[in-house]
Parts: C-alpha cells; sequence; structure tokens
C-alpha cells in the first residue's frame, strides 16, 4: 500500500480524497493555487504544495508542477478526483512515466472513451445497448440527411470531441438538418478543434440513468446499482438520487451485469460510469466517464461501501473488499447540489462567507470545504458543498432533505439552497414523475419569468 498520495484538486472533492485515505492511514499531499493558500483542503493535507498562480491552466491543470510537487514530498500515488486532469489520458501516460502511480484507470481506457465514436462502437461491440445512429463519423451534408430519413426524425448531431453538453444540435425535421448539421461542425471546430459530428436518434422524453461499475483491472468487475439524474439545467445535473425511482430490480440486475461484464472484458480498472438515456423501459448508451462522479455519494449510501478506498486499494495492486454478492441495497439517497451562484439566473456569486452552519442528525452527509469566514475565490467551479440525505425510502429520505436544507446556513453569498425548498414543494418530485427536461421547463415557468 501507498504510505503517501497527493490530491491533484481542490474543494469538497479533494477532502473527499483526504477522509479515505487516513482512515487507510495514508498520508496525503494537498496541492493549491495562490488563490487557494487559506482552502481547507489544504488545512487537512498533512502537507501542502503550492503549485501555481490562481488560473487553473498554471495551476490545477499544470502537469510539471504537478509531478514536481510529487517528487518534492515523495507521493507515490496521485489521486485526481473528478474535473481538472480527470479524463486526462496524456496526464496518466506522464505520471506513469515518472515512475508514479495514477489512481484511475489506464490511459487506453479513459483514451477509448474520450471520443464519443470510439466509445460507442466499444459499448455496442462489447454488448451494451446504444442509441440508434450514424455508424461512425457523418463526412456531409447530403448523408447527413440520408440518415436522418433512415431514422426518421428529430434526430441530434454531436461533435464527436464534444462534452459539457457543447457540440450538440437537434434537428426537429429535414428543414432543420442543414443548420444543425453546420452549427454541430463549427462547435465542435472552435470548442474542441475537430469538427467531426455523428448522428443519433433524438430521444424526446428520456431519463438519464447511470451505472455506477468498478474493475480491479485483472478482468473481475461488478456494477454498484443506478443513479437517477434527471433533473439537469443546461445538461447540469442538480439533484441525483438511487436507486432510480422508475427502475425495477429486474431491469437493475441485468442492465447492470451487461454494464460490468463489460468493463470485465477490457479489464477496467477503478471507478466508472456508463451513462443512458432511459425510455420506455430501453437503455440508451450515450458515454462512459473514466472517474470518480461528483454525485458517488448517494451510490455508497445505499450500498455502504467507500468507492475512494477501493479506488486506491485496486491502484496499488490490491483486491476490491466486496464481490457483486455483496452489494445489497439498503434505502434511498438523494444528493443535492449547491452553487454560489444568484437566482433566477444561476450567475456565479463568489465572495466571503460570514456565517456558515452544517446540517446534522441522522442520514444527513456533507460534502464541502466551506468554514465560516471563508472567501470563495471566483476563478473555480461554482460547486460549493453536496447534501447527501438517506432513508429507508424515497419518502423519508425527501422529508430528511427538507428538514436537513432548513437547518443549513450559509450567509454572505448568493446560493442555489432556495431553489431546493421551493423545488421540494412539486407534486412531481414526490412522485419521481419527470425526465430530463423537466426542471427547464420548471425554471422556465418558476424561476426565470
Ligand atoms: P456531454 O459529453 O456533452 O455531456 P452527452 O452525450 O453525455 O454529452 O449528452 C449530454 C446530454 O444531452 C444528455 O444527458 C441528454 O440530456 C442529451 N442527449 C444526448 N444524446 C441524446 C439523444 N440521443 N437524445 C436525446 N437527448 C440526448
Amino acid at each position: 500500500m501507498f504510505d503517501k498520495i497527493l490530491i491533484a484538486n481542490r474543494g469538497e472533492i479533494a477532502l473527499r480524497v483526504i477522509r479515505a485515505a487516513r482512515e487507510m492511514g495514508i498520508k496525503t499531499v494537498a496541492v493549491h493555487s495562490t488563490a487557494d493558500s487559506d482552502a481547507m483542503h489544504v488545512r487537512m493535507a498533512d502537507e501542502s504544495v503550492c503549485i501555481g498562480p490562481p488560473p487553473s491552466p498554471q495551476s490545477y491543470l499544470s502537469v510539471p508542477a504537478i509531478i514536481s510537487a510529487c517528487e518534492i514530498t515523495g507521493a507515490q500515488a496521485i489521486h485526481p478526483g473528478y474535473g481538472f486532469l480527470s479524463e486526462n489520458a496524456e496526464f496518466v501516460q506522464i505520471v506513469e512515466d515518472h515512475g508514479l502511480t495514477f489512481i484511475g484507470p489506464t490511459a487506453e481506457h479513459i483514451r477509448v472513451m474520450g471520443d464519443k465514436i470510439t466509445a460507442k462502437d466499444t459499448m455496442k461491440a462489447l454488448g451494451v445497448p446504444c442509441v440508434p445512429g450514424s455508424d461512425g463519423g457523418v463526412p456531409d451534408l447530403a448523408t447527413a440527411k440520408k440518415i436522418g430519413e433512415e431514422f426518421g426524425y428529430p434526430v441530434i448531431i454531436k461533435a464527436t470531441a464534444g462534452g459539457g453538453g457543447r457540440g450538440m444540435k437537434v434537428a426537429m425535421n429535414a428543414g432543420e438538418m442543414e443548420s444543425a448539421f453546420m452549427t454541430a461542425r463549427a462547435e465542435g471546430k472552435a470548442a474542441f478543434g475537430n469538427d467531426e459530428v455523428y448522428i443519433e436518434k433524438y430521444l424526446t422524453t428520456p431519463r438519464h440513468i447511470e451505472i455506477q461499475v468498478f474493475g480491479d483491472g485483472k478482468g473481475n468487475a461488478v456494477h454498484l446499482g443506478e443513479r437517477d439524474c434527471s433533473l439537469q439545467r443546461r445538461h447540469q445535473k442538480v439533484f441525483e438520487e438511487a436507486p432510480g425511482p422508475s427502475i425495477t430490480p429486474e431491469e437493475r440486475a441485468k442492465i447492470g451485469k451487461v454494464c460490468a461484464d463489460a468493463v470485465a472484458k477490457i479489464n477496467y480498472i477503478g471507478a466508472g460510469t456508463i451513462e443512458f438515456l432511459y425510455e420506455n423501459g430501453e437503455f440508451y448508451f450515450i458515454e462512459m466517464n473514466t472517474r470518480l462522479q461528483v454525485e458517488h455519494p448517494v451510490t455508497e449510501g445505499i450500498f455502504g461501501v467507500d468507492l475512494v478506498r477501493e479506488q486506491i486499494l485496486v491502484a496499488a495492486g490490491e483486491p476490491m473488499s466486496f464481490g457483486q454478492e455483496d452489494l445489497v441495497i439498503n434505502g434511498h439517497a438523494i444528493e443535492v447540489r449547491i452553487n454560489a451562484e444568484k437566482l433566477p439566473n444561476f450567475s456565479p456569486c463568489p465572495g466571503r462567507i460570514t456565517a456558515y452552519h452544517a446540517p446534522g442528525g441522522l442520514g444527513v452527509r456533507m460534502d464541502s470545504a466551506l468554514y465560516d469566514g471563508y472567501s470563495i475565490p471566483p476563478y473555480y467551479d461554482s460547486l460549493i458543498a453536496k447534501l447527501i440525505v438517506q432513508g429507508r425510502d424515497r419518502a423519508e429520505a425527501l422529508a430528511r432533505l427538507e428538514r436537513a436544507l432548513g437547518e443549513l446556513i450559509v450567509d454572505g453569498i448568493d446560493t442555489t439552497i432556495p431553489l431546493f425548498h421551493v423545488l421540494l414543494q412539486e407534486p412531481d418530485l414526490h412522485s419521481g414523475d419527470y425526465n430530463i427536461h423537466w426542471l427547464e421547463r420548471w425554471l422556465a415557468e418558476n424561476m426565470e419569468k
């Protein structure tokens, strides 16, 4: 096992990794920009190294600075968290070339899943159900129009290199194809330097269901059920839960096995998430994330396992601490993402926290790097806290969420906490009756007018 690991991240996820490492008796090294000298992850780690100025390209994304920090401190492995360098295959290669261990999948797996066409081809070959669409890239408008006729409208045109919801355009009918095709190409070129696009059937009322998988890199893998993350704003998840209210135990076992078998076959190592759209009882693969997800705590809650601990174990060459038969669902967990943003427009709202009180009690987990007097710097993501609650069933979890939100105090800045107070009054939220468009529509009707 490692003696010391470095966490190439900041905020709540850096704390999350430090906590797991500490329980395992592993020393931790935090890295930080000059804007984060007073950050909680720096205070909580055993050691810290300043790696550059505030802009992330010069600090949290600076590979030489991070490798040097490992060498100075004698850290043997790097946990990337999520975002930043977590899905950067070149970084993984450089880490390995320096004789260090990357706590995550191989560079090759990250590369394959990072390109949407190779990811889809790989999953299809492994028996994972995909959205019907073009076989690979679509070279020109004439081909695009032919595919539109063949699959039937609406279709979605997606940039191969796209991400974060960018480089995607919907064509509702043949008349919209030309402009959708050209725009998706142009966006792909501008944002990712690659104008290749492909086409899929556009699903009109799907839910977002993702399967958590975990492999040991030696051909063994398990699934940890699904998370429903259908409540999204601009393709960003806002409210996540496990298990999914619309998924039956039979469906879970079936799609879970397909996913676990698929990643076992490629000797996948560590945590991964296979994302699907789910409509009329069918699952359609959209992408795989080769890292720990923001919403992993809901899965940890219902299975009672520590996914970061497992990531560290398998990275050190040790076996996973559980097999499929050990993974039994216990209750229901919900996470809400709290951002430093001003409603109704969700504009970023960094600044000084004048008062902070975290909720507690049975079934409440708060993953946050906030403290009284902390100044949120303006340079990074606006996520400041994840409130995770668990109950014996969904109704209990929702009641607990409302109670915990009532105890939570974050003064001095605007946050998205009021959004959840209002959302929890909605009958659809309690019945679980929504798809990926529900929140956008609700916001348009209730907030943004
Ligand atoms: P990104 O990598 O940019 O996040 P994804 O492929 O994961 O792109 O898709 C992001 C979101 O776009 C999905 O969660 C869904 O809301 C929507 N989407 C993607 N593909 C389809 C599709 N075929 N039909 C309907 N909606 C889609």
